[in-house]
């Protein structure tokens, strides 16, 4: 015992001592002067859509375990908190504004304090008050909350013709992904906000062969994905088509625009890592974390060019879905390769149903036919065998989703069972990961600390146990960020 405690003395002052020769007397902090920063956050990725992803590209060469993603290859790996200042569970916008400005505020705020009073400056708009280039990235339109909180102020997220007004206010340089969702307003009513955004000298790019020639002349600049749904969004990873851009392609466009001797910061959102957890997707999250990964790729790829002026930083703004990897029924066993065999996204299956409902009368709508289209799609019942209790499920899913009176379900039991989604798409996806060893447990966040990766010059300030605002704090600390008032 005594030589035990004699040996930690030792250790702890040799540790004072190492950390004395490392960084001199002047603290770590001084060293470090990051010129150009990365902010990727994956909404709604917390450590198991991470783990998920890695145990599945493990499963593809018939392996046990993760295989290793960029961003878990990072040096500092740490946790932080989430909540909002007036909710445990956050959401995207109280979420984005802490990790935009570094204050806590109400939920579904953006960029003003919790009492919607006063604005909340973010370290991309400090960043561009210092003469730095600014890029805002995202799957999801670029009013959305996420991206909105690093330029926008406004008491309510869902002011998405206000916030785009915004957007084309802020003048920073690149803006990329989504489009907006209401450029007219939600009436129509209003002054088209691309054709606001052209006035003010953003130049737009929707389509493959502009994107391929611009360059940092570019700028101003707003690339609106050629492919977007009615939320303006990009396509989901596992249903994209060529026509479309991939989040990395924008990202890696925007490094090389964006870069310029006074440095740049870029925030990059895989915003439908939220939407297909929200909607219990499991194959859609893996899609959507292995994209994100890979634009993170290409920040590593200009770090290896930059090392001693390059941050990255990889972190969520909460957790959605309450995804674990273990299921009730299957205990300790895992089949991780069987979320391989889904081929499209919860969106894409649902517009399937939809499209065979409307072409069906009624009294002809068959749960075979209904069931070949859930095996085309997900292996279930062809190349993957059901049991007599998972087919059972999807019968009951499909008289809840085909029948024209209200299956006469408790309200919280349809909520635990399928939410707002289709019951037979709800169903054929959380049995394939049910089959899985992969589990749900809300169709909501969740308030567990999300996983936070930093790689680069300052990256030791992001260690431990932290709350979200310390991201931007640390970031304006290592920039020295001038203040906005
Ligand atoms: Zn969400």
């Amino acid at each position: 015992m005594i030589y035990k405690i004699k040996t930690g003395i030792v250790l702890l002052v040799f540790a004072t001592v190492f950390q004395y020769l490392s960084y001199g007397s002047e603290p770590p902090v001084k060293n470090a002067n990051p010129k150009y920063v990365f902010l990727f956050i994956g909404d709604g990725m917390g450590v198991s859509h991470v783990a998920l992803t890695e145990a599945v590209l493990a499963s593809r060469e018939s392996k046990t375990g993760g295989r290793q993603l960029n961003m878990t290859g990072f040096p500092v790996v740490s946790l932080a908190m989430t909540h909002a200042k007036n909710r445990f569970v956050t959401g995207s916008a109280a979420a984005g504004t802490a990790l935009a400005s570094g204050t806590k505020t109400s939920i579904n705020t953006i960029g003003m304090d919790s009492a919607r009073l006063r604005p909340l400056y973010s370290i991309a708009a400090r960043a561009k008050a210092k003469g730095m280039k600014v890029g805002i990235i995202t799957t999801v339109s670029i009013d959305h909350a996420t991206p909105s909180a690093f330029y926008a102020h406004q008491p309510d997220r869902n002011m998405y013709y206000e916030i785009g007004e915004q957007l084309i206010k802020s003048r920073f340089d690149y803006f990329g992904g989504g489009g907006f969702k209401y450029p007219k307003g939600k009436k129509r009513n209003q002054p088209d906000l691309y054709e606001q955004a052209k006035t003010s000298g953003f130049q737009i790019i929707s389509a493959k062969q502009p994107f391929d020639t611009v360059t940092s002349r570019s700028l101003p600049l707003m690339v609106v994905n050629p492919v977007l749904s009615d939320d303006a969004d990009m396509p989901y990873q596992i249903d994209i088509t060529n026509e479309s851009f991939s989040l990395s392609q924008i990202v890696k466009k925007g490094i090389e625009v964006l870069n310029n001797p006074a440095g740049f910061f870029m925030m990059v959102e895989g915003g439908k890592i939220d939407w297909a957890a929200h909607a219990n997707d499991a194959g859609a999250v893996v899609g959507e974390v292995l994209e994100l990964d890979k634009a993170i790729g290409h920040a590593l790829e200009f770090y290896s060019k930059h090392p001693d002026e390059t941050l990255i930083i990889v972190t969520a703004d909460h957790e959605t879905g309450g995804l674990t990897l273990g299921y009730a029924v299957t205990k300790y066993e895992t089949n991780f390769a069987l979320i391989d065999h889904q081929k499209a996204s919860h969106d894409a299956f649902e517009g399937k149903l939809k499209a065979y409902k409307k072409r069906t009368p009624v009294h002809q709508v068959q749960f075979d036919s209904v069931m070949r289209m859930v095996a085309a799609d997900f292996g279930l019942g062809a190349e993957i065998k059901l049991n007599d209790w998972e087919k059972e499920q999807l019968r009951e899913a499909f008289m809840a989703s085909m029948s024209k009176e209200k299956v006469s379900l408790m309200k919280e039991e349809n909520t635990m069972l399928y939410d707002n989604y289709d019951p037979v798409a709800v169903m054929a996806r959380k049995i394939l990961a049910h089959k899985a060893g992969v589990g749900w447990t809300t169709w909501a966040h969740t308030g567990i600390p999300v996983p936070v990766m930093a790689k680069g010059t300052g990256q030791q300030l992001f260690d431990g146990w932290i709350d979200n605002t310390d991201i931007p704090r640390n970031i304006a600390l290592l920039l020295d960020l001038p203040e906005i008032k």
